[in-house]
């Protein structure tokens, strides 16, 4: 554990941004930010709930992570997070993270800003921005940020993440899942393309007495897995842009959810599967499956393509291969 502090402190005094926000995100990971709870139990008269929830006392690791509010602005987020661990604090929470993310995205530093400034806007001010907009803000920061440090005359553009095409010889199967909570609907989207970004085969299916996003996750990765098995393919690339799903299939740790017969699956699935790996991709390199995700809330059951892409993923396709 001494070696994640160790790396969690470079990483935070490392990340690109200003550093009022490292300060910030400091005295987060040193339980010293000065939360509702925080300032109660130094005797300031002030009530420890959370003001956005209203249903959990003000720890630095709910309302930077836990609060629904938090969830909404991660999930909202290029990262999109969902969570559903049970981290014991902040600073372990943020070990666990940084074991999924490159250097480059721990600009995430700036996601912690933003719901920390706002959470005091809304102490404060009484104002109140949606989870979305302060995704978008703290996107937006960052990216003003970077440009006003970019050294001048020499070309720096800062490119978002974009879907990559596998090696040659090998398949990239994309998958994701969409939830309407409301109805207990999930469906998941699956695509497979070869090396050069040709498309091969696609899937929708829709599942009821799903709840949780990451049941929905864990099932679009099974049946991403079936997918490609049942086409013979065997060098197969997966991705899905869900970090949890792929940090609990790859950690084997023993799971005593509901969820734990899926994982045992999908362990399974790769398992028979020598040559096929599973990794975590941005949400911007997730696109296509995506869009079929969130169709499959709409159809009954399962629908499947073969050679022929669905029309309403043909433009996320190309996009994807520069050809737009
Ligand atoms: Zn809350």
């Amino acid at each position: 554990m001494g070696n994640d502090y160790t790396r969690l402190r470079v990483a935070v005094w490392n990340a690109n941004c200003p550093g009022k926000i490292k300060h910030c995100v400091w005295r987060a990971i040193s339980d010293i930010l000065p939360t509702r709870s925080y300032l109660s139990k130094r005797g300031v008269k002030v009530d420890p709930q959370c003001l956005a929830c209203g249903t959990s006392v003000e720890i630095i690791f709910h309302v930077l992570c836990a609060c629904p509010f938090a969830k909404a602005v991660w999930f909202g987020s290029k990262f999109g997070f969902r969570f559903s661990h049970h981290a014991s604090s902040f600073k372990d929470w943020l070990c666990d993270v940084l074991v999924g993310i490159s250097k480059a995205e721990f600009c995430l530093v700036m996601i912690l800003w933003a719901i920390w400034k706002e959470r005091n806007s809304h102490l404060w001010e009484g104002s109140r921005a949606s989870p979305d907009q302060v995704a978008i803000l703290a996107a937006s920061w960052l990216s003003d940020y970077t440009m006003a440090n970019s050294v001048p005359h020499i070309q720096r553009s800062i490119r978002p993440p974009k879907w990559q095409p596998p090696p040659d010889g090998w398949f990239k199967i994309n998958v994701d899942g969409a939830l309407n909570c409301a109805l207990g609907l999930g469906g998941v989207g699956v695509v497979i393309r070869d090396s050069r970004g040709n498309f091969v085969s696609a899937c929708i299916k829709r599942f009821t007495s799903v709840f949780q996003a990451d049941h929905i996750e864990l099932l679009a990765v099974c049946e991403g897995l079936r997918l490609g098995s049942s086409l013979g393919l065997s060098w197969l690339a997966l991705e899905c842009d869900s970090l949890n799903t792929v940090q609990a299939i790859l950690s084997r740790n023993p799971d005593s959810s509901f969820l734990c017969h899926l994982f045992e699956d999908a362990r399974t699935l790769l398992s028979q599967l020598p040559e096929a790996t599973l990794s975590h991709v941005s949400r911007l390199c997730n696109g296509a499956a995506h869009r079929l995700a969130r169709f499959s809330l709409s159809v009954n059951d399962f629908v499947f393509w073969l050679e022929d892409p669905p029309v309403l993923i043909q433009y996320v396709l190309s996009k994807d291969c520069n050809l737009l």
